[in-house]
């Protein structure tokens, strides 16, 4: 979409170029969508010609944030998750997924409020896996921002058979990829190895190699548990199972990915597959293990990690910024990576997220030719002060509340932290009203202090099936394996 001529003037400039550039003082020329000049200003900055000019006095500029893996359509159920334990989550949204038409209902009311959260907090390109991300599609056209979606496939945890599933995935994929001016791209979504059978995977594959523009997005070694349900299949590992049914290429974007070995991530590498990190989501719900992705590994081999909110309503928050400050934290806390430093954490909120998800050529830094996916953040404020050492601030420091304007392609999206392109107020009161009627169908108390869930009786004749079923593969695969390595062997 042709914009003309804009000058951002004056702005502190965090470039993500493959040399961090920052600039104190720095000017942005963007012409027809995308960056012309990304420079130090100069006095006559202000006489140039322009459409419109930014004044970026007191501002920090930036490209557009990267939420690599994301879940949106249960935008609505934020608040009623945050004090449960992981297994009644488990239990509850297992339960919901099943009570299908109440399901489509708040998924569908899910979308707009979501991506009005994202664009302002900087984000500009999300990686998301849903059940029926059609109207996410169809609201990020209007949007103005940019993503890469894809039905989720899990036939150990959705009521529908594979061949419906994988049908409706493909018919995505042929009517949504290269949609809205090229700013939706689709990807085959296998919900991954723990919530997959081996007849889903290779429908998965097939549908895979019949779509090689299709991007292939996944969850792989989530859990403890994720690791023995991909051997139940059959297969050594589960970075083997991609690997075996050629899942695994660059276009693999694999989520999570925690207690990877070595050899996993060597393999990855060489795949030229990348990894989607999620820090809060992970230490948000205890799993009982102390489990973290390999982040040291996976620098050492190049590996594109890229950050995600994951589900930003089961967390309460849809603040990237905040991502990259608690991925610092955990990994020193207890997990013995290298401590991230500030510049590495910046390319992982932009560039990397970009590269992670096969746009690395197209957007995720600041620099001339690339399309301006361009944030800024009002950093006039004495927590900022004296501007020593911008990358430290912007993921210490910055919080998405301080996002003023986005632009994506150039074009204006968000503006004094206002969505011009969707109607917030519209949005927010279709999701009140349809959570609360959702509420009402299916037993949970929603108020100011608290959300009480369901029955439990109810919830365990919905969730009991499926999260049983998963158990007892885990179960008989880990007992065949004790069994194979004789008595004694785990001592
Ligand atoms: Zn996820």
């Amino acid at each position: 979409m042709p914009t003309g001529r804009t000058v951002v003037r004056d702005a502190a400039v965090l470039t993500a170029d493959p040399a961090n550039t920052v600039h104190q003082h720095g000017t942005l020329v963007i012409e027809d969508g995308r960056l012309a000049e990304v420079r130090p200003s100069e006095p006559d900055d202000g006489g140039q010609p322009a459409d419109t000019v930014i004044h970026g006095r007191g501002k920090l500029a930036l490209p557009g944030l990267v939420n690599a893996h994301t879940h949106l359509e249960m935008t609505g159920v934020q608040g009623a998750f945050s004090d449960l334990s992981t297994l009644r989550l488990g239990m509850e949204a297992t339960a919901l997924f099943r009570r299908s038409e109440a399901y489509a209902e708040l998924a569908r009311a899910g979308w707009a409020l979501g991506l009005v959260n994202m664009l302002t907090s900087g984000i500009t390109l999300f990686n998301s896996m849903d059940r029926d991300p059609r109207p996410g599609a169809d609201a990020v056209a209007e949007s103005g921002m940019r993503a890469v979606m894809g039905p989720m496939l899990a036939d150990l945890m959705l009521p529908e058979p594979v061949e419906a599933q994988v049908a409706q995935a493909e018919e995505f994929v042929a009517a949504y990829h290269g949609s809205a001016d090229g700013r939706v791209r689709a990807a085959v979504a296998t919900q991954g190895d723990l919530w997959c059978t081996g007849e889903l995977w290779r429908a998965a594959a097939a549908l895979a190699r019949r779509h090689p523009e299709a991007r292939v997005h996944t969850h792989v070694l989530e859990t403890g548990q994720s690791q023995a349900m991909a051997r139940s299949q059959g297969y050594a590992s589960s970075v083997e199972l991609l690997e075996e049914l050629g899942l695994l290429d660059e276009r693999t974007m694999v989520a999570h990915f925690v207690n990877a070995r070595a050899a996993d991530v060597r393999r990855v590498a060489a795949a030229g597959a990348s990894v989607l990190h999620c820090p809060t989501g992970l230490a948000y719900y205890g799993t009982g293990e102390r489990a973290w992705p390999p982040m040291r590994a996976l620098a050492e081999h190049g590996v594109a990690v890229g950050l995600g909110l994951d589900d930003p309503y089961w967390i309460d928050s849809w603040d990237l910024f905040r991502e990259a400050k608690q991925a610092r934290v955990m990994a020193n806390h207890h997990f013995g990576a290298p401590q991230l430093d500030s510049d590495r954490l910046v390319r992982m909120l932009t560039i990397d997220g970009a590269r992670a998800l096969g746009l690395g050529d197209e957007v995720g830094s600041l620099e001339p030719g690339k399309q301006a996916d361009v944030v800024l953040a009002d950093i006039d404020h004495p927590r900022f002060e004296p501007y020593t050492n911008l990358p430290a601030l912007a993921v210490n420091a910055l919080t998405a509340d301080r996002v003023e304007s986005v632009l994506v392609e150039g074009r204006v999206l968000v503006s004094g932290g206002r969505v011009q392109t969707l109607d917030k107020g519209a949005a927010r009161d279709d999701l009140r009203r349809t959570a609360h009627e959702i509420a009402e169908k299916t037993g949970w108390h929603l108020g100011p202090a608290s959300a009480i869930p369901p029955r439990i009786t109810g919830t365990i004749r919905r969730s009991a099936g499926p999260l049983l079923g998963i158990a007892a593969r885990v179960a008989t695969q880990t007992t065949r394996e004790r069994l194979r390595r004789g008595p004694g062997a785990d001592t």
